[in-house]
């Protein structure tokens, strides 16, 4: 079997987009569009929302079904390419059903695997920094092979987006399927949910809404944020590269942010004179994460362009217009975004679940 997907460099070829309907999803669902592939977006809603797709319901070449990929795909789908972003990715959403989680993960990934195999379609496989758990080096290339807590309440994500990686290089060893996997760190952008449950959603929430922002621990724990555009355009290079890397690419932003740094360019940029409060820190939250990103740079010449200081003022402009259309009475929002699930301002919280 040619492994080779260097023709899905064309156009006029149709991806299926499992989470098209999330928030990196729909991202990458209107990037697609734009590059002249036709589209299916798989979504259960679980954390995702037809509103979302909202400036892709008169395309033509769109199509949306909702699906859980834990049940076996629809009969008489055909695709030349696969992205799996079909998870709960915040720590409240994916702990909330944890079985649901792992088996999204494992039963839901081997769904589409079979799926990619039989249609002999490219495949991209959204995976992610949480497997590289708690990390005892810094920053993590993806040679590191983790330090990840098998039975704490992170691990139906962590361990379930490792068993799912072990499915697809399997299906890659044994010339099944053409598949890549890109390890993607913490991303954040436009369309992200207020009740999500991250920390860049939740500061900006709490920012504009004047609470208090939640600091968990002592906040001297640091991330590394993604733009949304820097990752669709990271994802797409990953899936039209001619050569296979077999490899997981990380993708993701190098700088790195302590989460109190964050929260005081957060109420810079809102204007917020909101005060901080220190919540107890999650069971098992990694103590750090920046990604080494040099495989990126050398296999797809990929390396983000957005850092957080022009990342954070669209997406704080995202928030404003949603708590704005909140406010506003039912009559007077408009039709689309009451058609899909109207996001609440309340704020997710994991702080003080230790299940
Ligand atoms: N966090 C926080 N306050 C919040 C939400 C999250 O201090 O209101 C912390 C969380 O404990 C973690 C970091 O921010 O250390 C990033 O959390 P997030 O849920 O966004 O992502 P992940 O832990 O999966 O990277």
């Amino acid at each position: 079997m040619n492994l080779q997907t260097s023709a899905l460099a064309g156009s006029d070829r149709t991806a299926l987009v499992a989470g098209g309907a999330g928030f990196l999803g729909s991202h990458l669902c209107e990037q697609l569009i734009r590059r002249g592939w036709r589209v299916i977006a798989l979504d259960n809603l679980q954390t995702g929302s037809r509103g979302n797709l909202q400036r892709l319901t008169k395309e033509t070449r769109f199509e949306f079904l909702e699906h859980d990929i834990c049940e076996p795909l629809p009969p008489g789908l055909t695709a030349d390419l696969v992205f799996n972003l079909a998870c709960a990715a915040s720590p409240p959403r994916y702990q909330a059903d944890p079985v649901h989680t792992m088996m999204t993960c494992v039963v839901g990934t081997n769904h589409l695997l079979a799926f990619a195999e039989a249609n002999r379609a490219g495949f991209v496989q959204a995976s992610t920094s949480e497997i590289y758990g708690d990390p005892e080096l810094h920053p993590q290339p993806e040679a590191y092979w983790g330090n990840v807590n098998c039975t704490g309440p992170r691990a139906c994500y962590d361990e379930g987006k490792r068993a799912a990686e072990a499915l697809c290089f399997d299906y890659l060893r044994h010339g099944r399927t053409d598949v890549r996997v890109a390890r993607i760190f913490n991303t954040y952008g436009p369309r992200m949910q207020p009740d999500d449950g991250r920390i860049v959603s939740n500061l900006i929430c709490q920012a504009l809404a004047g609470k208090p922002l939640t600091i968990y621990g002592t906040g001297e724990q640091t991330r590394s944020f993604c733009y949304v555009s820097d990752l669709v355009d990271g994802l797409v290079r990953l899936a039209t590269v001619a050569d296979n890397p077999r490899e997981p690419v990380n993708l993701g932003n190098p700088g790195e942010f302590t989460i109190n740094e964050l929260a005081a360019l957060v109420l810079a940029m809102t204007r917020s004179t909101s005060r901080i409060v220190h919540e107890p820190l999650p069971q098992d939250d990694p103590r750090r994460r920046r990604p080494d990103v040099t495989r990126a740079k050398e296999l797809l010449d990929w390396a983000p362009k957005i850092q957080l200081a022009r990342g954070l003022p669209p997406t704080i402009a995202w928030f404003s217009r949603l708590i704005e259309a909140e406010s506003r009475p039912a009559a007077a929002r408009s039709p689309a975004r009451t058609a899909g699930r109207v996001p609440t301002l309340a704020v997710a919280s994991t702080a003080n679940r230790r299940d």
